[in-house]
């Protein structure tokens, strides 16, 4: 396998980590070292910035419709190249090939699309005091603003955070998970063919602790969109509070699907499996603890056990397979000490529960089949605490009051689904639970203009549509006496 170099992109160009140094980048579906990628620090991210800065003069000052222009060739570019985006996508992350062609493709180009349309169409408020005052709202790009994300839906997420951040005319400073770099390096590229002028866009690659960090602490970097876990978007509000720095952050999710008799049951299944095991179930909104009315609950878990264990888990470079490998080795041990750690407590493993054996070129890959648990109690760790892996928990519960408790029974608030026919229950159920994002009887179904983020431990701030424009603009409040 060729082993790519994976370099910082600043000021339109490819640039070396200036310390020289480089850490492996690792296909987690064979074990394999197919990259270094550049173990950014402080220098990297101060050049990054000086170059950000640099082009925010011309880049604020482009017109909107060449903005718009410019960010919808470079969607045109994502989509022409769609086919290795999403094998590098696969290679990066051990997700099958296909689910990279079908969400993450299309969704980073709809990302660009969208926001590159967005900003001719949005509107700013006016208003006027009596025949005194008009007062309006005046929207200015912040100037440098930095964007770090995740590895489990890489250019997908960097591109939910960069097309709003650059749309609104700002330099972005954006640092892709050091796990997954592949297809932020190529977008790149694709930057430069779609004529995005040089220091709009730089890209510093490294580890959160080191190159992550250094941004956050950067006193130029005026705002921080950040997705990723909980506990380092605690690390992150830490230093960028004292700052005053703008700040969104997309964190961790632990989320209720709450299935009731009353649902069309077929859809629900069909549904419930995608929703516990799309990307090897590291997919912050999936839904990881079902919980199901009790009369429903043996005919429940008799199908979903049987259509679990029928998932294809293999190479995630053939068409056929349904679950890939999970991200890395270190995830791998996380998923399955959690598995332990359930049995531990007196769960039932009904299925999976195991590292998978995929052959050929996937022999030393990190596979897990795909794991329901049952008769945990609600407040133990694999009811509690994020496993972001092939592994759910199903319950039951016998009112609606009991759904909403246990639903709302951890910490988290990012996504749930609820499933019944009775619209009053679902109106009953979706204002009752405590969650950013409810889908009622469906799932991973948004339209790009709504507001997207998570309560309680999930986040703070809200991403997607106007509210992104919104958080990469000043709001500032304009009175003219008349
Ligand atoms: P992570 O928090 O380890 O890393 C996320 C990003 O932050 C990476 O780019 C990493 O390098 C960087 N980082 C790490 N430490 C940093 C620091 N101290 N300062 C600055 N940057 C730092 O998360 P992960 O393991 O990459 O992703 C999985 C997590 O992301 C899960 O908890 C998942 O739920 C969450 N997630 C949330 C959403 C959402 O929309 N709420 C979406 C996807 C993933």
């Amino acid at each position: 396998m060729t082993l790519h170099t994976i370099d910082n992109f600043i000021g339109g160009r490819l640039t070396p980590p200036a310390n020289g140094s480089y850490f492996d980048g690792t296909d987690p579906a064979t074990g394999a070292v197919y990259s270094r990628v550049a173990d950014s620090a402080d220098q990297d991210v101060a050049q990054a910035v000086v170059a950000a800065q640099n082009g925010f003069a011309a880049w604020s000052s482009t017109p909107a419709r060449e903005r718009a222009n410019i960010l919808l060739r470079l969607a045109d570019l994502i989509g022409r190249n769609a086919k290795e985006l999403a094998e590098a996508e696969s290679i990066d992350s051990g997700k099958p090939v296909a689910l990279a062609a079908s969400v993450d493709i299309p969704r980073a180009q709809a990302n660009f699309e969208f926001f590159a349309t967005a900003i001719l169409h949005e509107s700013q408020g006016a208003w006027a005091t009596d025949s005194r005052a008009l007062n309006f709202e005046l929207r200015q790009p912040l100037g440098v603003v930095a964007c770090i994300s995740p590895w489990n839906l890489p250019l997908y997420l960097v591109t939910w955070k960069l097309a709003p951040a650059l749309a609104a005319g700002n330099s972005v400073i954006a640092k892709p998970s050091e796990v997954t770099p592949m297809t932020a390096h190529l977008l790149g590229e694709l930057c430069n063919e779609a004529g995005l002028p040089a220091g709009a866009l730089n890209i510093v690659h490294g580890l959160g602790a080191k190159a992550g960090a250094a941004i956050v602490e950067h006193p130029d970097i005026q705002a921080i969109s950040f997705t990723g876990g909980t506990a380092t978007g605690a690390a992150i509000a830490r230093t960028a509070a004292p700052m005053f720095k703008k700040l969104t952050l997309e964190l961790g999710g632990k989320n209720p699907n709450v299935i009731f008799a009353d649902c069309d049951y077929d859809r629900m299944l069909d549904t419930t499996v995608r929703s516990s095991f799309s990307n090897q179930g590291q997919i912050c909104l999936c839904g990881s603890r079902i919980l199901v009315e009790e009369s429903l609950y043996s005919r429940f878990i008799a199908d979903f056990t049987e259509r679990t264990a029928a998932l294809v888990v293999g190479d995630p470079l053939e068409e056929g397979t349904d679950v890939g490998a999970v991200v890395s080795e270190q995830h791998f041990d996380k998923i399955m000490g959690h598995i332990e750690g359930a049995r531990a407590d007196g769960g039932r493993i009904v299925t999976g529960g195991r590292r998978a054996i995929v052959g050929g070129r996937c022999e030393d890959g990190w596979f897990i089949e795909p794991t329901v648990i049952t008769d945990l109690d609600a407040s133990c760790a694999a009811n509690q605490e994020e496993i972001f892996g092939p592994v759910v928990t199903v319950g039951t519960f016998q009112t609606d009051e009991e759904a909403l408790t246990l639903a709302n029974g951890t910490e988290y608030g990012l996504a749930s689904s609820i499933w019944t026919s009775d619209i009053s229950r679902a109106h009953h159920m979706a204002a009752g639970i405590d969650a950013g994002v409810v889908w009622v009887n469906t799932w991973m179904l948004r339209d790009l203009r709504t507001p997207f983020g998570g309560v309680k431990s999930s986040g703070i701030g809200r991403e997607g549509g106007f509210a992104a424009l919104e958080f990469f603009t000043s709001q500032k409040s304009v009175t003219i006496e008349l």
